[in-house]
């Protein structure tokens, strides 16, 4: 056949032009080269190897992991006049004997086989004596042990097809691959750089959202009320909650059917065909349902809890809007949901290796739960593609206008606690012991001795592990990898604790169960709306007056006196003498209305931690130095301390370094990381009884006097 590729598209498929990077694989192809094709789900991968095994002469080979998507192809082929089969184990000996047969007649311009199919001496017997046009394989990230889907007997074809000398040209196709990935197939194919066709995985019809904190059949069921009629897959994470959640909406007459490795072979087929045809609109399934599904009119993929990695979300997900109609992808995150997928890589029976890298997965998956950032970007940017602008403008983060509050005094606080706790500890331990947990492991490392136990045990344990996590997301708090990520302090870290880099987050809202505030929520509203006004009189954000934290400690403890709100967390002295009073005088109105509540206010205030911190600070019989060096152990930043007790950082500074050569405990990292100690104390080895300006003097920019000071400090030179 000598027909151009634009023709065979339009006469055999209908379709007046390519999609991007179509014409440039069809085009190595037929030039006889290996070529790796990377495009998005829906981005038309077929038409890559079809149109070529149309052009060139010979049977094109087409190898695909799954059985389930050969009919599917060969029927779609067939209905458009092109000659071709499968060869698989669903049919008979008898009926497999006869198609080879045909097909080493070359009866046929296309062959689906599954990779098993090599392991047949006769059928590479066979292809070896045929005039072969081309070799693809489908899904071709399977083929890679960094894939997150690796088949053994898929890499296993290659060494045998590698034996057969009448192979002109190979191809590999997938829509799933991370760099490292695609380094490995291109290796295993001797693909050249040149011959890869990378169209980027961004599907501009996505809309990813992240759903949180909420009852997730409750959502589910809500959710099918505002979108009757539309197709949809709910995916599980195991048969159980596929079986459950399938009872739960098909009594409220929902059509729904359901899918997983637990039913019958029929009883699979009959699910996939309602779905695929239409008659039942919704699929709840395992990630055993999906590939080779072309469905084009799946208005939504839900998942109903966490998937194990970014690369089995993103394939799930992309079974949405293959017809280029805008479709919602809604990842509903629980925290159980981390916990169900250590246990199953956990379970699984892949060696310790391959346990370690789906542990990274993993982390990179639970990070996308918790960043505030664009979700598009971060799919984007986990594959490697640098994503045209930042911010998508239609994911869940893009569009929530949840103002974002200032947390990083929490920050600090969970932060030095990390720090005081040896950096050996996971994130579920860690929000124990700044909640206060009596929890018999946090005791029995004697972690509740530490300076920083119970330093926020004015939030849930839940809160704080949000915290924690959202940390980790936005990279400031670096995890060691493993089942237990332990967590680790990097720059950004020390940057936010040195009070270098505030930490803003989108609070997630807390659930308005009445019983679970501790605070009066009226108070609160009315010191929001009074925050807003002030903060457009000044045209500032409003957390730049007081964080929520801060404004819901006003409406927990019920401050009456100046001293008694300068204790509150967040209230320093230049802050309360621009806007303290204002605040305070709505605080004292609502008292006035609400006498009851000012009576039980006394034992709030007695129990609140780090008011009583401050409050002990206040009229403390310590040295000064000790106030500000508790302060900073208890991981207020030194900016803060200055604030607080109105004093120049330098002077807090000379606190630190005090106690420190008294013998206490100093979070030195605060200060420098360990190369900078081996510069100050190279310099300082160099220079005879150097002053501090001198070492200043030699030390690279970004030495700043604090830093060259507490390493000498802290190596007994000063
Ligand atoms: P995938 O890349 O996920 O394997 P498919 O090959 O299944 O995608 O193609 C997805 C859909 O896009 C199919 O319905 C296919 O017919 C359609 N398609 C492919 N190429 C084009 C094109 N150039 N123009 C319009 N539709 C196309
Ligand atoms: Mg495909
Ligand atoms: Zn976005």
């Amino acid at each position: 056949m000598s027909s151009k590729p634009e023709h065979l598209l339009k006469t055999y498929f209908g379709y007046d032009a390519f999609r991007p990077g179509q014409k440039q694989v069809i085009e190595t192809v037929i030039d006889r080269q290996n070529t790796l094709a990377v495009m998005p789900t829906g981005g038309g991968k077929s038409i890559c190897y079809q149109i070529p095994g149309l052009m060139l002469d010979g049977t094109a080979i087409i190898i695909s992991p799954l059985i389930s998507l050969m009919k599917d192809q060969v029927d779609a082929l067939k209905a458009l006049g092109i000659s071709a089969t499968y060869l698989n184990s669903s049919l008979s000996p008898g009926e497999q004997n006869q198609r080879l047969n045909d097909i080493a007649e070359g009866a046929y311009s296309f062959v689906y086989v599954a990779p098993e199919r090599f392991d047949s001496g006769r059928f590479v017997d066979t292809i070896s004596r045929m005039n072969i046009s081309l070799v693809a394989f489908d899904e071709a990230h399977c083929i890679s042990q960094w894939g997150h889907d690796f088949r053994p007997s898929y890499r296993s074809v290659v060494p045998r097809l590698k034996a057969i000398p009448n192979i002109p040209v190979y191809m590999a196709l997938t829509a799933t691959a991370t760099e490292e990935v695609m380094d490995d197939i291109r290796a295993l194919l001797d693909i050249t750089p040149e011959h890869m066709v990378n169209t980027g995985f961004e599907r501009s019809n996505l809309n990813f959202h992240i759903v949180k904190g909420k009852n997730k059949a409750r959502y589910i069921q809500d959710f099918l009320g505002r979108h009757k009629g539309e197709s949809g897959i709910i995916y599980t994470a195991t048969r159980k909650q596929a079986d459950t959640l399938y009872e739960q909406l098909s009594r409220r007459d929902l059509a729904v059917k359901k899918y997983h490795a637990g039913l019958s072979e029929d009883e699979r087929r009959e699910a996939q065909a309602a779905f695929v045809y239409d008659e039942a609109a919704i699929m709840i399934a395992t990630n055993a349902f999906g590939m080779g599904i072309d469905k084009s009119n799946v208005r939504f993929v839900i998942h109903y809890a966490m998937p194990m990695n970014i690369e089995s979300y993103y394939q799930e997900a992309g079974r949405a809007g293959r017809d280029g109609e805008a479709s919602d992808c809604i990842l509903l995150f629980s925290p159980q949901d981390i916990q169900l997928q250590k246990f199953l890589i956990e379970q699984s029976l892949a060696d310790e290796g391959a346990k370690q890298q789906e542990y990274r997965k993993l982390q990179a998956m639970i990070n996308y739960c918790h960043t505030n950032s664009c979700l598009t970007t971060y799919i984007l940017q986990y594959f490697g593609d640098q994503p045209a602008q930042s911010m998508c403008g239609r994911c869940s983060n893009c569009i929530d206008d949840q103002e974002k509050v200032d947390i990083t005094e929490e920050a600090q606080m969970i932060l030095s606690c990390v720090k005081r706790m040896g950096e050996r500890f996971g994130a579920s331990l860690t929000a124990k012991v700044l909640k206060g947990s009596r929890d018999k492991r946090v005791s029995s490392f004697g972690l509740d001795r530490l300076s920083t136990f119970g330093l926020l045990s004015a939030y849930t344990e839940k809160d704080v592990s949000e915290r924690i996590q959202f940390l980790v997301a936005e990279n400031i708090l670096g995890t060691e990898e493993g089942k237990f990520p332990t967590l680790k302090l990097n720059q950004n870290s020390v940057d936010v604790l040195k009070g270098k880099r505030t930490v803003m987050m989108k609070a997630a809202p807390l659930p308005a169960s009445a019983g679970e505030e501790d605070y009066h929520a009226e108070l609160f509203e009315e010191m929001r709306k009074l925050r807003k006004t002030m903060a457009d009189e000044q045209g500032v954000p409003p957390y730049v007056l007081f964080s929520d934290a801060t404004l819901k400690e006003f409406a927990r403890y019920l401050p009456e006196t100046e001293q008694e709100i300068l204790a509150i967390k967040g209230v320093g002295e230049k802050r309360y003498a621009q806007y303290g009073e204002t605040f305070l005088e709505v605080i004292l109105r609502w008292i006035e209305a609400h006498p009851e509540a000012a009576k039980n206010k006394k034992v709030r205030i007695d129990q609140g931690p780090v008011v009583r911190e401050v409050k002990k600070a206040e009229k403390d019989e310590r040295p000064s130095h000790m106030i500000s060096y508790n302060m900073f152990q208890s991981g207020t930043s030194i900016k803060d301390i200055a604030t607080r007790r109105d004093m120049t950082p330098q002077t807090i500074e000379e606190h630190i370094f005090k106690a420190a050569k008294e013998g206490y405990p100093v979070a030195w990292a605060i200060f420098f990381d360990e190369e900078q100690e081996t510069e100050v104390l190279k310099a300082r080895s160099e220079i005879e009884e150097p002053r501090l300006r001198e070492l200043k003097e030699v030390l690279p920019e970004g030495y700043s006097y604090p830093c060259i000071k507490a390493v000498l400090v802290k190596n007994g030179f000063m």
